[in-house]
């Protein structure tokens, strides 16, 4: 049986106190509603909160709510008037003053002494952390987009749009996915985009990026991966084996056949491929092993297509140390020109010199055909060319003191060098004695269509006092509208024209309208390769003015060669022996 505890006044008294205090330090408001008489009591804290004044008993609670409001709450309040239930809800309401206030609401139901149904409840203002919470809500979903954002970027290339390597190789690392027969890799580079960057710039280099990316990715399915590994390079991974990668190979061809519009130039863009396949478990050798087919698909002249063999990867490893050492030999400084005489068709005097690389390497001397292709497609070529250049004037420079009266030294120069818009300076910061050195333009791609910066650098060169020789004429490389826009000093035979001119008639008549056309231009006309006197006697006789070749020297170091310039004038033939050891 429960003790009905009687409270004294003072007792009461406290309580209220009590309560009125934590009533004040809450901010609560609070309300009776009587519901068989529909009447209710708001204290004057809720009186504030909802900025009303009311009669003692009016009901006027929904005529602030909010209207977005009004349904929600007033069925809640209307669902516990039905069960008799305890309730709590969460409303907007607007203040007189237009405000509007987020409010929380809680009501006890209860039977008061005259057995009427009636709430009692109490409401705060949490307006402020409402909108505290809806911040912190909004700034959380931004923070989620900015990191979506920074993992697609993390993944992506900016440029492209397409995949870039980190995510390629995570994607190799993790499970690829059932549906997988034969995963196979085609590893792309564009060819020649070094010189497109050099000749349309940057702005160009990313047409050409952006216009293969766009044809990768409009030839993978949705379960193929295209790729930006960086640079000028893509991959496309498929997961349908070899028959399926061709199918995708042969799309891209396809759309690469048609050319892009840059600055008003239509480009041909073109391509090698390294292809491979491996087992699902070996995704990782994919990449290794289209790397190394990709490099065979370029060493074996560009613009194709090639699939690994394990014999290639033997090649590729002798090639990779073989670069090493051609690295170490360029940090050395083991690379010199040796020398090689060039004569006077009619008079037999020595009247050049093509100065030609060589390797002191560790296993002997060396050929350019050691070395030069693995330079060239290592970005080496730069190097080594600068390094005979200016060991050629060093040597000059000694002759000249020992006055040997040397003659003139063609030098071999990489065409792409052409396109590099600091060559000029490069070039003056050498003092180079001026009519004493020509260059030799090799590798021609680009000689048919001059790009300003490369006409420009041709400029230059002539106004330093340097000669330009076409190289290797009759090899098929330059044509000879190339040749008619450059305007050379000079223009050399290639040794494939003039060693079979010796004997068969075809080659003589191209060689003899070469002359024709060089001599009408004032061009001048050099056969290489000139391996007998009788060649020697057919090339003058067919116009050509200078001969170089076995039938007058090897090619020498400095140190031998100035024994041919005592030819030049025999009065000079003392200066010489001052040389001779
Ligand atoms: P190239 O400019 O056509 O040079 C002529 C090549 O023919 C030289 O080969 C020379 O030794 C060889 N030769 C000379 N006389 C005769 C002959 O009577 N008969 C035959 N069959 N061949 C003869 P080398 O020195 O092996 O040079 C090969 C190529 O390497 C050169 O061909 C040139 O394209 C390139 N090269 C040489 N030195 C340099 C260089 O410093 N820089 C660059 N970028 N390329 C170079
Ligand atoms: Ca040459
Ligand atoms: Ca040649």
């Amino acid at each position: 049986m429960e003790h009905k505890r009687v409270w004294t006044n003072n007792e009461l008294e406290d309580l209220v106190r009590q309560l009125s205090l934590a009533l004040e330090a809450t901010q609560l408001g609070i309300w009776q509603h009587n519901i068989a008489k529909n009447q209710t009591r708001w204290d004057e804290q809720l009186q504030r909160i909802y900025g009303v004044e009311k009669g003692l008993l009016d009901v006027v609670w929904l005529e602030s709510v909010h209207p977005d409001d009004l349904v929600a709450a007033q069925t809640i309040f209307e669902q516990a008037v039905d069960s008799r239930c305890d309730y709590a809800s969460e409303f907007r309401i607007v203040t007189p003053e237009g405000y509007v206030r987020h409010i929380r609401s809680r009501a006890k139901f209860f039977i008061d002494v005259n057995s009427d149904p009636c709430f009692i409840g109490a409401e705060w203002d949490v307006t402020e952390d409402v909108l505290r919470a809806t911040q912190l809500a909004r700034e959380h979903e931004a923070a989620e987009r900015s990191r979506a954002e920074a993992r697609h970027a993390a993944d992506h290339d900016y440029l492209t749009g397409l995949r870039n390597r980190r995510a390629f190789d995570r994607l190799l690392d993790e499970d690829l996915g059932d549906n997988v027969t034969e995963m196979a890799l085609a590893h792309i580079d564009i060819d020649h985009f070094k010189e497109i960057n050099d000749r349309f710039g940057h702005a160009g280099g990313d047409k050409v990026l952006k216009h293969v990316a766009h044809i990768i990715r409009s030839v993978v399915s949705h379960d193929e991966v295209g790729v930006r590994l960086g640079g000028d390079e893509f991959a496309v991974l498929v997961k349908q084996g070899a028959e399926r990668l061709h199918t995708v190979v042969t799309a891209i061809r396809a759309a690469l056949a048609f050319p892009v519009e840059i600055d008003a130039t239509s480009v041909q863009i073109e391509c090698s491929i390294g292809l491979t396949t491996a087992p699902k478990s070996d995704a990782n050798t994919l990449l290794s092993y289209s790397d190394i087919a990709l490099y065979e698909a370029k060493r074996s002249g560009r613009n194709r297509d090639t699939l690994f063999s394990p014999e290639m990867a033997a090649k590729a490893a002798a090639s990779r140390s073989m670069l090493e050492t051609i690295r170490r030999g360029i940090e050395n400084s083991d690379f010199l020109p040796y020398y090689q005489v060039q004569v006077d068709a009619k008079s037999g005097q020595v009247v050049g010199l093509e100065a030609l690389a060589r390797w002191a390497s560790p296993g002997g001397l060396r050929t350019p055909v050691d070395f030069l292709e693995l330079a060239a497609m290592n970005g080496l070529l730069e190097k080594l060319d600068d390094m005979i250049l200016r060991k050629v004037l060093s040597d000059l420079a000694q002759w000249t003191l020992a006055d040997l009266d040397p003659p003139r030294v063609s030098v071999n120069l990489s065409a792409a060098r052409l396109e590099d818009p600091t060559l000029p300076q490069k070039l003056a910061r050498l003092s180079i004695p001026k009519g004493r050195v020509s260059f030799e333009l090799i590798e021609t791609i680009f000689l048919d269509k001059l790009s300003n910066q490369a006409k420009a650098n041709i400029a230059a060169i002539r106004d330093l006092g340097i000669g330009i020789e076409i190289d290797d004429l009759g090899s098929g490389h330059a044509s000879l509208l190339g040749l008619l826009e450059l305007k050379p000093d000079r223009v050399k035979l290639d040794k494939l024209l003039v060693i079979p001119a010796g004997h068969n008639v075809a080659p003589r008549t191209l060689v003899s309208s070469l002359v024709q056309i060089a001599r009408a231009l004032g061009i001048e006309v050099v056969a290489e390769g000139v391996e007998t006197e009788q060649l020697a006697d057919t090339m003058a006789k067919l116009g050509v003015d200078i001969l170089q070749g076995y039938a007058f020297g090897q090619p020498q170091p400095a140190q031998e060669i100035v024994s041919h310039f005592r030819s030049r004038d025999p009065h000079r033939r003392s200066a010489c022996a001052i040389m001779q050891p």
